[in-house]
């Protein structure tokens, strides 16, 4: 018989690293990288984009059926289209970060994205990333960490990230930003953030890329034999 594919999930608040940590790892154990926050950001941008306040449940809720998502790995890298289009390179703004985390609140916006997360899962050794892949969306994965930091360590780390693309942010908006995205993402009623039972927690608060690179693969190494 065939062996079932491996999954590792990845969870903890924005800013904490896993989306670089992640695709490290992916490389080396030469599984598929799945970047779930694009997708939320995707729908967050589509409601921006049609001029729906991403805060607006009805609106958001008639506006899923209109948009087709699809996953697609160019060069290794993941891609989102929607409707055709490929939207990756517009959904990293602070603007649509707010948006993404408005529209992920909604039960609608998560049952709509459940499937294409589950499917890639079933067919394909992954490592994903998210808030809630191993609680809900992956909950037999068999690697599960959580990954966080401060969030003044998240914060100062993602305002190098933004201004390093030229965005014009202040270190304090970044914070404000996030403290409230942490807030939002662990109070909802649909999968709040929250670290899986048996996950392994890991904080990088006093650790450098390579350091947690080295400690996540530690325990995936352990975890998988
Ligand atoms: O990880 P990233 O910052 O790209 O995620 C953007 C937003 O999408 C998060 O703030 C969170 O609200 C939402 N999200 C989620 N569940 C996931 C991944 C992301 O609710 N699995």
């Amino acid at each position: 018989m065939k062996k079932p594919p491996v999954a590792v999930a990845i969870d903890g608040p924005s800013g904490a690293g896993k989306s670089t940590i992640a695709k490290s790892l992916a490389k080396e154990l030469q599984f598929i990288y799945v970047d779930t926050g694009a997708l939320y950001r995707s729908v967050g941008y589509m409601a921006l984009r049609d001029g729906i306040n991403p805060g607006d449940a009805e609106a958001v809720q008639a506006l899923l059926p209109r948009l087709r998502m699809q996953i697609r790995y160019i060069d290794g890298a993941q891609r989102v289209l929607v409707n055709g289009e490929d939207v990756s390179d517009k959904i990293r703004t602070p603007e649509v970060s707010m948006a993404a985390s408005a529209v992920s609140s909604l039960p609608a916006v998560r049952r709509f994205l459940f499937d294409l997360q589950r499917d890639i899962a079933k067919t394909n050794n992954v490592i994903m990333d998210g808030r809630d892949i191993g609680t809900v969306v992956l909950p037999d994965a068999q690697v599960k960490i959580f990954l966080t930091a401060s969030a003044e360590i998240r914060a100062q780390r993602r305002f190098e990230e933004l201004t390093e693309k030229g965005e014009m942010v202040t270190y304090e908006a970044v914070l404000a930003d996030m403290e409230k995205r942490d807030y939002d993402d662990s109070h909802r009623e649909a999968a709040p953030l929250k670290a899986a039972e048996d996950a392994v927690l890991v904080d990088s608060s006093s650790l450098d890329l390579q350091q947690t690179v080295a400690v996540m693969k530690a325990i995936v190494e352990k975890a998988l034999g």
